[in-house]
């Protein structure tokens, strides 16, 4: 069964088609700059890589545009659209609605919409790729994956704030957590290679990229989870502050900041970014710290610190621990950070080998020592394998 699955963001359109169950990428690439009359295809499959420039004015024409690469005759992959069985759409907020992957039909459409004030930048464009998916594939089955979803298992000790009841209950303000297609998939690795049953691990799974976020996987579901209502609390990220004393934007504003300058500053211009001065990219700042730039590795230590504090705390909520993953970009190919992270914590069952540590390959790897209680793993995230194992089953169900 081929299974398209569609990363739909405000201006850019990421795509895979995968051959299920064997879950093999047939092909891949992405749209760029949709929305603007200087949009790029750049797409891979069929032993060949294209890039070239494109009509993607609207969401809708970057669909189409990915279906006429997907059955071009000399690049192609299959011989005709209507042999893409089923499309995978990641949507990034689900609200306490959605507490699995979903086939969507004109009430799913419709919940997804309603709960898009909640995430006013990703759930529009998620939108818009569904609504273009299913007119260009009127007979494909369309499922929606919410990075919410993992997290709708948090228990309300976990995922209420200590502000008046109210305001949950009115404006449905709580703890949601997101990256939770990546942290589902790792930790679910995780058992396979520990041989154990999802429902009996205790984990702590570490996605570090731009955006970065951990969680307590607590009998193989999330009992807790570093972001909150949005993706900027918990752990210091490539531009966003994360964990904050709320009262500095009080401060701020009494020194002339408005919402949209503070909102910007949180976003866009904290995190490594921000208090390094110079990247938001983990590798300049590597490089840049062992030259000696004392703020490149003020901006690393605080990345580190914060995701150690957030494991000890995590370890006290779980009770016990059997695992640690590393996963997305920085989490995967960064062994220093993980040896930041993990070093020194041996009184909770944490050690990790330092030639493991280093070594790059395999994707999937233990890294801790024999000695080490907690196992330690590196497992690369495959959020679109995800969704395409998601799709297939509720395509055949
Ligand atoms: P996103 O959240 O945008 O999906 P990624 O998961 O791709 O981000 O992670 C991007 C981060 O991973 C960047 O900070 C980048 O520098 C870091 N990264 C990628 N490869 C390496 C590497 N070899 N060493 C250190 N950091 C790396």
């Amino acid at each position: 069964m081929k299974i398209l699955v569609i990363n739909a963001g405000s201006s850019s359109i990421k795509y895979q088609l995968f051959e299920m169950p064997q879950s093999v990428v047939l092909a891949r690439g992405i749209v760029e700059r949709v929305g603007q009359p200087d949009a790029v295809l750049s797409h891979t499959g069929n032993d060949s890589n294209i890039r070239r420039p494109v009509q993607a004015g609207s969401h809708q024409e970057g669909i189409s545009v990915i279906l006429q690469a997907l059955a071009d005759p000399q690049t192609g992959t299959v011989e005709d659209i209507r042999q893409i069985s089923a499309v995978g759409h990641r949507v990034v907020h689900g609200g306490e609605e959605f507490t699995d992957s979903i086939r969507i039909d004109s009430h799913v459409q419709e919940s997804i919409r309603r709960v898009a004030d909640l995430a006013p930048l990703h759930n529009p464009p998620n939108l818009t790729g569904i609504q273009a998916a299913r007119q260009a594939l009127p007979d494909a089955v369309q499922v929606a994956c919410f990075d919410t979803a993992f997290h709708t298992s948090l228990s309300p000790a976990a995922y209420l704030y200590g502000l008046p009841y109210e305001i949950y209950e009115k404006y449905r303000v709580r703890r949601y957590g997101f990256h939770g297609i990546s942290h589902r998939y790792v930790a679910r690795r995780a058992a396979v290679l520990m041989n154990r049953d999802k429902y009996d691990v205790n984990l702590i799974t570490c996605h570090l990229g731009n955006g970065s976020s951990i969680t307590a996987v607590k009998n193989g579901k999330s009992a807790d989870t570093s972001m909150g209502l949005t993706p900027l609390e918990g752990l210091l990220m490539g531009t966003r502050c994360g964990d904050l004393d709320p009262a500095i934007l009080f401060y701020l504003s009494g020194k002339g900041y408005s919402i949209d300058q503070l909102n910007d500053l949180c976003n866009k211009k904290s995190g490594l970014l921000g208090v390094s001065g110079v990247s938001n990219d983990m590798r300049n700042l590597m490089e840049l710290a062992e030259k000696g730039n004392r703020r490149a590795k003020l901006a690393i230590d605080i990345f580190c610190y914060r995701i150690r504090k957030y494991i000890g705390a995590y370890t006290a909520a779980l009770g016990s621990l059997d695992g640690v993953i590393f996963t997305g970009g920085i989490g995967e190919n960064c062994p220093s950070v993980r040896e930041g992270v993990c070093s020194d914590l041996t009184q909770i069952g944490i050690q990790i080998d330092s030639d493991r540590n280093r070594a790059a390959q395999p994707k999937e790897r233990l890294i801790s020592s024999e000695k080490s209680r907690v196992k330690v793993y590196v497992i690369a995230t495959n959020e679109e394998a995800a969704i395409a194992a998601d799709t297939y089953s509720l395509a055949q169900a």
